[in-house]
Parts: structure tokens; C-alpha cells; sequence
């Protein structure tokens, strides 16, 4: 018998070596076997990477005690339910300092590394995060794993492991430049591989008909190519708790390492040859944010992740006595987008061909395992493979969807007859131009429940994008808005808050995070304010040192902070934001006595590589800090900041500086946003449009506490149903008109009057984003925005009240959501009210 696992912490008493002890004298002792047992390394010749893997692997080890012992509870638990969280992206940043707050042992790890001479805050620094997304909806991922394992959740979260995620971006003459991210360069101490739990995936080649020994019709499929799939297992800890579940990522290995009949032939180059494809299946994310490129080796990846993930949860569920007819009540599958929309034929070929369910069972199944949430509105952005694509990939997949399709179209018919064009346009395929398969229209069939990630996005995919869905499968309807975990975005981002918060209102927020509420009677307290005043301004000195060493631009830790970070894209309006800069600029130069609230404006965010317009976004607010910043009529009142290589990281340093959040998108364009609650919870302001998440936040907070502006998203259709003329606009707007005028003369631009023509010529003739509309009202909110600030007691009271308010923007309340209306789970997998 081996000792439990429990144990080996219920005997630590003081003076015994134990194994996963949380005190200083344990982990300086794990610290030091890893550094000489495992790597080999003598303290004086250590290098910092040496110390930090020694520590990442000394608190891994407290992760895998806890995860065991979850997996030992879920094994006693024969009737409960496991969440398996499909993606194709988890952006989960950095791990050291996240794990440690979790596991309560910050200080205590400070205090070991100590004795050592190491500053565990240079090991935090150190570490390079896996960038295995590309932002809101791989983020959205990461939080949603950190809020399940603290609700105590039995999950898994199934993905891709990249070689090369996001790439990294360097400013070079104010254009992006993209490096490859070699986040595993170094080594990657939180993972695990299991070569021993493999997976086989097929694709290509052709299907067969036959009849089994019962008689039955049955289909085989035979591949061309097959491909491993070897999970990396990354323990994700809750937040003070015992639960610990697990990320489960997948890398692409050949089956063989060599085709040996090639090699023999003399062949070497094209025996190796295999291995390199089957690699190149994980090799690389795909950039691009919320517009896929159709392009066969990302459905080869989606469909690569997919099938490992139900082996994985079927393998699982048959193992520990389930039955393929039972799937669903041990596991509950959620869709984060169409991206694993595959997994939904995947299942049913699984049960009906290897485990000969019959349809209907099969589909039963299928569809209360799986849920699925829309992430856009954006037409370009739901995704469609061509049929031949699609079918010389996955055969078998193809003739499954089919069946599917025809079983849809007949319901429909029954409900609406005679109603062609319904039929048209709720169908799983495309008819028009290169027919192609709809996936979005395949996870609404497939799922018993679709969401929505915010109310305005979920009424707005009611009324346009699936109205047809959801007259007939109106039930399956929910919304669920998205949350941030505050543990890793203001508990580790802003220990200067949390502190001040602790002190004030107890510890228990950041499970709680209504908790927040009793902050509003302190924000009438003088010296509250005072405090809160100069924990904002210690993170705004540490943001302006980093600004300092990343771009050398020197920013004023007492001006106005305003910040717009985010993925740059034209519905963002990252533009919209420099012309309010340069209508400010131009003021000044027409009068430099003008008496204006000094601002810093920093922005951060990644275009996607072939995105042309979002490139020259990045450049033209480079160029914008290069005409404004050293200008002395300007006398330092204006400084604008792009900040390279927006990621978790940096994310991490620049939301707790921010005092105002620009949240500045088209209404009726962003589906949530987070980055806005993650500057709300931070103590920023929101300067905003009625869009996405934006609107709950403005109603949790109150309206006197939002600065609002721009036109509704009723009102962006109705204007432009009505014609839109953004040049009338610019005509009859004088200040507005300057500010085009000054892009458009090339005096950001060394005189050059090409370089930003097309987005002058954009905004002037065509303006999808209505950023000439929402102009006028923007700058004239800015307005209120600077005369707030001239009274720093309301603006700090107004920034309290925000963060006592924000309450329901924790991701424990949109999973708990989910396990509710979605999910049908309770803590520990406990099946609740509605389970299958
Ligand atoms: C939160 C986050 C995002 C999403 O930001 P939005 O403002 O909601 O678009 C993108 N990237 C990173 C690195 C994030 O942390």
C-alpha cells in the first residue's frame, strides 16, 4: 500500500524534512535538491533561469499533491460531472507568482529564496510566459480554469500546445516588427509530458460501407495520414483550496520517427520528411484575432485537438465503468467558439462507428454534451470551410455532417413549410459561391445550450446573427457575461490595492468579490482617499520606470494615465483615440499658455501580421509621440507611449496604473471586452461607449461614475441605413477637420503625404467604425474626464465607488453561471439541478 497523499502532510512537524512543506526551511530545502539533484547545479554557478526552474519546480510539486488528491475525490464521486473546456487558445501568462498567491506561500517563498540571496521578485520577472493565445478569448480561457479549480470544479482544460505562440512584437521606426515566441527556449518547468497517454488522429483517405456480424450498416473510415498527439499536463491550482485540475495541451509527433522503408531506399530526406509534417501541426498559432484565414492546417489543428480530447474524456469515462451511451452524464463539453466546432461530428463518429450506437442515441448524446459560446458579431469573423477542404481532410466527417444537415433541414421544413429561405439559411452548408461548411450553424445544432458573452452581444445574436436559431430552439438561449479572476489581476498585479483593500474591508474578496460593496462608505473617508490616491500613484511610478526602460520616453507619474490596451483593430478605434490627441496637441499650439490637465496616453497591442490598416494604426501613434512629445510649445502637458509586446505580463504592470480605461469601440462591435473590467477592478475610470460588457459595468456602477459617450448601437444602424457621409462631417467640423488635415499633410510623417492616406481616405469616404460620427462626442466627454480630474477627492471617490461595484465581473461569477445554466455541476462534479 502506498501512503496516501494527504498524509505526507498531515505528519509535517516542525524539524521533519517533508516533502511539499509550505514553510521557509521546506521550500528552501526543495529549492536546493532541485538545483543539485535534478540540475545539477552549484549555487555559485547557478544562473538566475537555474534558480527559477528550481523554484517553479519546487511549487509544482505542492500543485501535483493537490491535484492528486482531487482526482482521488473524483474517483469516490461515481455520478459526477467533469467540465472539459475546449479551446484552441489559453493565454495563461505567467505561472510562479500566480501559483504562489494561490497556494498562499508568496511570503513564505520570498523569505526561503532569501536565505538564499535570491529576490524571488527577480525570478517573477524572469519568467517567460507560454503566449498560447492571441488575447480576450484565450485570456477568457485562463480565467475561467483559475475560477473552476477555486469553486472546486472537477475540469480539464483541452488545447493546443504551440511550439511558437503569439509572436513577440518589437517597434522598429514605429512599425511592428513580429519575432518568433520561443516561450520553451529555456525550458518549461509547469508542465509534464505523457508520451504513455497518446493519441492516434487519421486524416484523409476515403470511407467504406459494410455490414457487421448483426447485419447492420456500418461505415469505416480509412485514413491516409495519422498523426500522435502527446498531451503536457499543467496543474491549475484554486485559490486557497485543495481543488487542482489540470490544462491538458497537445503536441504534434510523427507515429514513427522515421519511415524505415524510405530510409533503407536511401531516402533519409524524405523519411524525415513525415515527421516534420506531422509537427507542423502544432508548430504555430495562428495571429490572427477574431477573423480566421481558412487555411487547411488550421482546421488540421482544430481537428487535431478535438479528436485528442474526446479520446481522452471517452478513454476516461470507459475506463472508470461508464458506457458510450452514458458520455454525457460524466462529462459536460463547452465550445469556446467554433473553433472545436469539429469535436461535434467527432463525437458521433466515435459512438457510431466504433461503438455502433444507433443515430438518434448517438445525437441524444452528443447534444447534451456539448455547449457552445459565440465570441462575435462580426460577419468576416464566423468561420466556414469549403466543403472539398474539408472533406478530403476528415471523409468520414463530412458524410456525418451531411446526415446531420439533412436531419436539421427536414425539422426545419416541418416547423416552417414551405419556408425555402429559412431552410437556406439555417443550413450546415453554404450554397453560394465555393460551398463551404458553416460552424457556426453546426455548434448551434450540435449543442444544447449557446451563449452569448455579454447582454447586449447575446440580444444582438438573438435579433441578427442566429434569429433563425432562435425562434426554433429557443431554449437553448442563454447569456452568460465574462469575467476577469481577480486573484492574478489585482491580488498579484496590485499588491498595493489588495493590501489597502485587506486592511480595509477584510480578506475574503477575492473569493467574494461582492465583498467589494462595503468599500463605498470609505470612499467618503478623506483619509481613505488619501491612501487610495497614493497606491495608485506608487504603480504609476513603477509603470513610468518600465515605460522608461522599454521605449526610453520619459512619462509623468503625476499626469493623467490614460490607457488603451488591446489586441489594435479598426472596430477598437485605437484612431479615434490619436485624434482626440492631436485635437488637443493642435489647441496647444495655437495656444501653449492654454491651461490643460497634463496626460500621458499610453497604448499597447499586437496587429495581426497581414493586417494592414491595424500596422498603420501602430504607426501613426508613434508617429503621434514623435510630433507631440518633445515639442516645446507642449512644455511635457502631452505624452503619448506605445508600449511594445502587449501581453499578460505587461498587462499585469499596466492595468494597475491606469486612471482612466479606454473602452472606445463602435457599438454594437466588441461581444464583451475584459480588459475593461480589469482596469474597472484596478481603479480606473471607464471612458466608453454602450457596447459589449461596457453597458453592465456602466449599470453596476452608476451612470454619474462612467464617462459616456458616442452613438448606441441602434443608432450606428439606423444611421447608416439612413447614409452615413463621414465627409460631411469633417466638413462641417472645425477642429475635426485640423486634425485629418494635419494627418493628411504629412506632418506626422516627415512631410511624407502617402503614408497615412489610406486611413485618411477610410475615415473620409468610408468610416465602417463611425469614427468621424462618434468624434464630437468623444472629445467633449474627454472634457468632463479633465475637469473630473481637476478635483482629485471626486475623482478618487468615483474610482473607489468603481471598484466597490465591480463585484460581478469576477469569472467565479460567470462560471458559476455556467455551472447553472450550462453546465449542470456543482462543486466536486456533483450533478445539480437539470444534470442529463
Ligand atoms: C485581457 C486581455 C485582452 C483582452 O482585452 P480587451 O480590452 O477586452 O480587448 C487581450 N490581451 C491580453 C494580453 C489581455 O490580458
Amino acid at each position: 500500500m502506498f501512503p496516501s497523499v494527504a498524509a505526507t502532510e498531515a505528519t509535517s512537524e516542525p524539524g521533519r524534512d517533508v516533502r511539499t512543506g509550505l514553510d521557509p526551511a521546506s521550500l528552501m530545502q526543495a529549492v536546493c535538491d532541485y538545483l543539485y539533484y535534478f540540475q545539477g547545479r552549484h549555487p555559485a554557478t547557478a544562473s538566475r533561469n537555474d534558480f527559477y526552474l528550481a523554484t517553479a519546480y519546487a511549487v509544482r510539486d505542492r500543485l501535483f499533491q493537490r491535484g492528486i488528491q482531487s482526482l482521488d475525490a473524483l474517483l469516490h464521486r461515481p455520478d459526477g460531472r467533469t467540465v472539459a473546456y475546449l479551446s484552441a487558445e489559453f493565454l495563461m501568462g505567467p505561472q510562479l507568482a500566480a501559483n504562489l498567491v494561490n497556494l498562499g506561500i508568496h511570503d513564505a517563498m520570498r523569505e526561503a529564496l532569501w536565505r538564499m540571496d535570491i529576490r524571488l521578485e527577480d525570478l517573477i520577472e524572469h519568467e517567460v510566459e507560454p503566449g498560447l493565445g492571441n488575447g480576450g478569448l484565450g485570456r477568457l480561457a485562463a480565467c475561467y480554469l483559475d475560477s473552476l479549480a477555486t469553486l472546486e470544479i472537477p475540469a480539464i482544460g483541452y488545447g493546443i500546445r504551440y511550439e511558437f505562440g503569439i509572436f513577440n512584437q518589437q517597434i522598429r521606426d514605429g512599425w511592428q516588427v513580429e519575432l518568433t515566441d520561443k516561450w520553451l527556449h529555456l525550458g518549461y518547468p509547469w508542465e509534464v509530458a505523457r508520451p504513455e497517454r497518446a493519441v492516434a488522429v487519421r486524416y484523409g483517405g476515403y470511407t467504406e460501407a459494410y455490414t457487421d456480424e448483426d447485419g447492420r450498416h456500418r461505415v469505416r473510415w480509412i485514413p491516409a495520414e495519422v498523426v500522435k498527439g502527446v498531451p503536457h499536463d499543467t496543474p491549475i491550482l484554486g485559490y486557497r483550496v485543495k481543488t487542482c485540475n489540470l490544462l491538458r495541451l497537445w503536441r504534434a509527433e510523427a507515429v514513427q520517427t522515421f519511415d524505415f522503408e524510405a530510409f533503407n531506399i536511401g531516402d533519409y530526406a524524405r523519411a524525415v520528411e513525415d515527421q516534420v509534417t506531422s509537427e507542423t501541426i502544432s508548430k504555430v498559432l495562428y495571429p490572427n484575432d477574431a477573423s480566421p484565414q481558412g487555411k487547411a492546417l488550421r482546421l488540421k489543428q482544430q481537428y487535431f485537438f478535438v479528436a485528442c480530447a474526446i479520446e481522452d474524456m471517452l478513454r476516461a469515462h470507459l475506463r472508470f465503468g461508464g458506457t458510450p451511451s452514458t458520455f454525457h452524464k460524466r462529462w459536460a463539453a463547452q465550445l469556446n467558439d467554433t473553433h472545436p466546432t469539429v469535436a461535434v461530428p467527432e463525437l458521433m463518429r466515435l459512438l457510431l462507428d466504433d461503438h455502433g450506437l444507433e443515430w438518434d442515441d448517438a445525437w441524444e448524446v452528443t447534444q447534451k454534451t456539448f455547449g457552445y459560446t459565440n465570441h462575435t458579431l462580426l460577419p468576416e469573423a464566423l468561420e466556414t470551410w469549403p466543403i472539398d477542404l474539408f472533406g478530403a481532410l476528415l471523409p468520414r466527417h463530412l458524410e456525418i455532417v451531411f446526415e446531420i444537415n439533412r436531419r436539421l433541414c427536414d425539422g426545419i421544413r416541418r416547423v416552417y413549410p414551405g419556408d425555402e429561405d429559412r431552410v437556406r439559411r439555417m443550413s450546415l452548408i453554404e450554397e453560394q459561391g465555393r460551398r463551404s461548411l458553416r460552424m457556426a450553424n453546426l455548434a448551434c445544432v450540435g449543442s444544447h445550450a449557446i451563449n452569448g458573452v455579454a447582454a447586449l452581444h447575446t440580444e444582438l445574436l438573438k435579433s441578427q446573427v442566429l434569429s433563425d436559431w432562435v425562434a426554433m430552439f429557443p431554449e437553448r438561449f442563454c447569456n452568460i457575461t465574462n469575467g476577469v479572476t481577480p486573484r492574478r489581476f489585482v491580488v498579484v498585479a496590485n499588491p498595493g490595492q489588495s493590501k489597502l483593500v485587506s486592511e480595509t474591508i477584510g480578506d475574503d474578496w477575492p473569493i467574494h468579490l461582492d465583498a467589494l460593496r462595503r468599500l463605498e462608505t470609505h470612499a467618503d473617508d478623506p483619509g481613505f482617499r488619501a491612501r487610495w490616491r497614493d497606491t495608485k500613484h506608487a504603480n504609476k511610478r513603477q509603470l513610468a520606470a518600465v515605460i522608461k526602460d522599454r521605449t526610453g520616453i520619459s512619462v509623468d507619474p503625476d499626469s493623467l494615465f490614460d490607457i488603451q490596451v488591446k489586441r489594435i483593430h479598426e472596430y477598437k478605434r485605437q484612431h479615434l483615440n490619436v485624434l482626440h490627441i492631436l485635437t488637443l496637441y493642435r489647441r496647444l499650439k495655437l495656444n501653449p499658455d492654454l491651461d490643460i490637465v497634463p496626460r500621458t496616453f499610453v497604448f499597447g497591442g499586437k496587429a495581426a501580421p497581414g493586417y494592414h490598416a491595424a500596422k498603420l494604426i501602430i504607426k501613426l501613434v508613434g508617429a503621434t509621440g514623435d510630433l507631440v512629445n518633445d515639442d516645446p510649445d507642449v512644455r511635457g502637458r502631452l505624452k503619448v507611449v506605445f508600449f511594445p509586446n502587449f501581453s499578460v505580463k505587461n498587462g499585469q504592470a499596466i492595468y494597475p496604473a491606469a486612471d482612466l480605461s479606454e473602452q472606445i469601440s463602435t457599438a454594437g462591435q466588441e461581444a464583451s471586452g475584459t480588459g475593461n473590467m480589469k482596469f474597472a477592478l484596478n481603479g480606473a475610470l471607464t471612458i466608453g461607449t454602450l457596447d459589449g460588457a461596457n453597458i453592465e459595468i456602466r449599470e453596476e456602477v452608476g451612470a454619474e461614475n462612467f464617462f459616456l459617450f458616442g452613438l448606441t448601437a441602434d443608432e450606428v444602424r439606423s444611421v447608416k441605413a439612413s447614409g452615413y457621409w463621414p465627409r460631411a462631417i469633417y466638413e462641417q467640423n472645425e477642429e475635426l477637420r485640423a486634425v485629418i488635415d494635419l494627418i493628411a499633410s504629412g506632418a506626422l510623417a516627415g512631410g511624407d503625404t502617402t503614408l497615412f492616406r489610406s486611413l485618411v481616405d477610410g475615415l473620409l469616404w468610408h468610416d465602417p467604425f463611425m469614427v468621424l460620427a462618434d468624434y464630437q462626442s468623444y472629445v467633449a466627454c474627454q472634457e468632463r474626464v479633465a475637469a473630473l480630474w481637476r478635483d482629485p477627492e471626486a475623482w478618487s471617490r468615483m474610482s473607489i465607488l468603481n471598484v466597490a461595484r465591480m463585484g460581478k465581473f469576477s469569472s467565479d461569477r460567470s462560471i458559476r453561471d455556467y455551472c447553472e445554466r450550462v453546465w449542470h455541476v456543482g462543486p466536486l462534479g456533483a450533478p445539480t439541478e437539470g444534470a442529463p
